[in-house]
C-alpha cells in the first residue's frame, strides 16, 4: 500500500524518473504520445489509497519535459493531501498536456487525451486545470467515463472555480480572525496575483466586502477588463512581492513563496488558490513561520473545486457544494490552532491531519 510518509531526500529533476516517483512514493506515471494529433501528455497517479486519484488536466507550454515532470509530481502529491484533508474519498493524481493551449489544443488532441485517461480504466479521473476549459472537458468525454468537471448542460457541474474561490474566500477570513482578532476584510490590502478563473470570483467576493484590492496578471487584456469590471487596482509598481500589503493572495502559478520572495514580503497573511505554492515545502512553510507571516495551506483552501467535483461523482448539488467549501474556515482554523501549538509550520500541521487520515482508512480499505 502506498504511504506518503515524509521523504527524506529532495526531488532532483536529473534523477531517473523512478527515483523521482520513489522520493514522495508515487504509485504510477504514464507518459502519453500521439504524433497524429500532437499530444504529448503525463498522468501522475499518486496515491490511491482513499479512492480513485482525481485531479485536473494542466495545459501549459513547459520548457522542457523535466519541468512538466516535475510539474506533475508536485500537483499529483498535492492532490492526495488535498482530498485526503476534506474528507473525501478520493486519492491523488494529476496530469499535464506539453504545449500551448492558445497554439495546439483541438477537439482531436483533447479526444486522444481522453483515450489515454480511459485506458487506465477509472484509477485516474481528469478534470479541468490551467489551460484546459469546460468545453474541453466535452471532448475528453466523448472518450472516457472517467471526467468530471463536464458542462451542467451535459449534467455535469461546471466550471468549479466558483466554488474554488469561494472556499479560498472563506480560508482568507478565517486567516483574518487568527491574526486580527477579526475575519472582516473591509479595508484590507489584498493583493492577487493571477486573475483567472478562480483570481477573478476572489476579487468579487473581496471588493464586495470593501477590501483594497490591487490585481496583476501577465494576461494585459484581462488585467484591464477585470479591473473595469470590479473596481479593483492594476498592480503597476516593479516588484510585485515588495507591495505594502496585508494579505498576498497568490492565484496563478505555484513556487512563487520561495527564497528571493519571502524576504521581500510585507503582509501578514499568505491565503490564495494556486497550487503548489511553496517552492521547497519543507524550507518555505518554516521561512513564513519564522518571518511571523501566516501561510494558509494551498491544499486546505483551494478544495472547493475538488469538493465541486466529487459531488459529481456521487450526484451534483451546488449548494452542498458551496457549503462543504464553506468548512473550510472552520478546518483552516483548526490547522492555524494545531500549528501554534506544536509551534510547527501550517503546512507540517495539515499535512499531520491528510497523513493521519490516509494511515486510519487505509486500515479500513483495499488500495483502488
Ligand atoms: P486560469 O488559467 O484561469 O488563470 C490563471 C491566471 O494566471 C491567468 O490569467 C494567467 O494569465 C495568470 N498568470 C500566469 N502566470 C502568471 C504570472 N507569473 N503572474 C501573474 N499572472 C499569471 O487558472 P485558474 O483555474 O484560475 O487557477 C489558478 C490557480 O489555482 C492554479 O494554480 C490552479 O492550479 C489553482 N486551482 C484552480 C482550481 C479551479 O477550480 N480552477 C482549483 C484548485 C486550484
Amino acid at each position: 500500500m502506498a504511504t506518503t510518509k515524509e521523504p527524506k531526500e529532495t526531488v532532483q529533476n536529473t534523477d531517473s524518473v523512478l527515483k523521482q516517483m520513489s522520493i514522495n512514493n508515487h504509485e504510477q506515471v504514464v507518459f502519453c504520445n500521439d504524433n497524429d494529433t500532437g499530444l504529448k501528455a503525463i498522468i501522475a497517479i499518486h496515491n490511491t489509497v482513499l479512492g480513485p486519484a482525481l485531479g485536473g488536466t494542466r495545459m501549459w507550454a513547459y520548457n522542457n519535459e523535466a519541468e512538466a515532470l516535475n510539474d506533475v509530481l508536485r500537483l499529483s502529491r498535492g492532490m492526495t493531501y488535498k482530498a485526503a484533508i476534506s474528507g473525501l474519498n478520493l486519492g491523488g493524481g494529476k496530469a499535464v498536456i506539453i504545449g500551448d493551449s492558445s497554439k495546439i489544443k483541438n477537439e482531436a488532441l483533447m479526444r486522444r487525451f481522453g483515450k489515454f485517461v480511459n485506458s487506465l480504466g477509472g484509477k485516474y479521473i481528469t478534470a479541468e486545470d490551467v489551460g484546459i476549459s469546460t468545453k474541453d472537458m466535452e471532448y475528453v468525454k466523448m472518450e472516457t467515463d472517467h471526467v468530471t468537471g463536464i458542462p451542467e448542460s451535459m449534467g455535469g457541474s461546471g466550471d468549479p472555480s466558483p466554488v474554488t474561490a469561494y472556499g479560498v474566500y472563506m480560508g482568507m477570513k478565517a486567516s483574518a480572525k487568527y491574526v486580527y482578532g477579526s475575519d472582516s476584510l473591509n479595508g484590507k490590502k489584498v493583493l492577487v496575483q493571477g486573475i483567472g478563473h478562480v483570481g477573478e470570483h476572489l476579487v468579487n467576493h473581496l471588493v464586495k466586502e470593501g477590501a483594497k484590492v490591487t490585481i496583476f496578471d501577465i494576461n494585459k487584456e484581462r488585467l484591464e477588463a477585470v479591473a473595469k469590471e470590479s473596481g479593483a487596482t492594476i498592480f503597476n509598481g516593479s516588484d510585485l512581492y515588495e507591495l505594502d500589503m496585508d494579505i498576498y493572495a497568490p492565484c496563478a502559478l505555484g513556487a512563487t513563496l520561495n527564497s528571493q520572495s519571502i524576504p521581500k514580503l510585507r503582509c501578514a497573511i499568505v491565503a490564495g488558490a494556486a497550487n503548489n505554492q511553496l517552492e521547497d515545502e519543507n524550507l518555505h512553510g518554516q521561512m513564513l513561520l519564522d518571518k511571523g507571516i501566516l501561510w494558509a495551506p494551498d491544499f486546505l483552501i483551494n478544495a472547493g473545486g475538488v469538493i465541486n467535483v466529487y459531488s459529481e461523482l456521487i450526484g451534483y448539488n451546488r449548494d452542498y457544494a458551496m457549503t462543504n467549501a464553506q468548512k473550510i474556515y472552520d478546518l483552516a482554523t483548526s490547522i492555524f490552532n494545531t500549528a501554534s501549538q506544536q509551534k510547527i509550520s501550517t503546512i507540517a500541521a495539515a499535512k499531520l491531519v491528510a497523513e493521519k487520515r490516509i494511515e486510519e482508512i487505509g486500515k479500513v480499505k483495499l488500495s483502488y
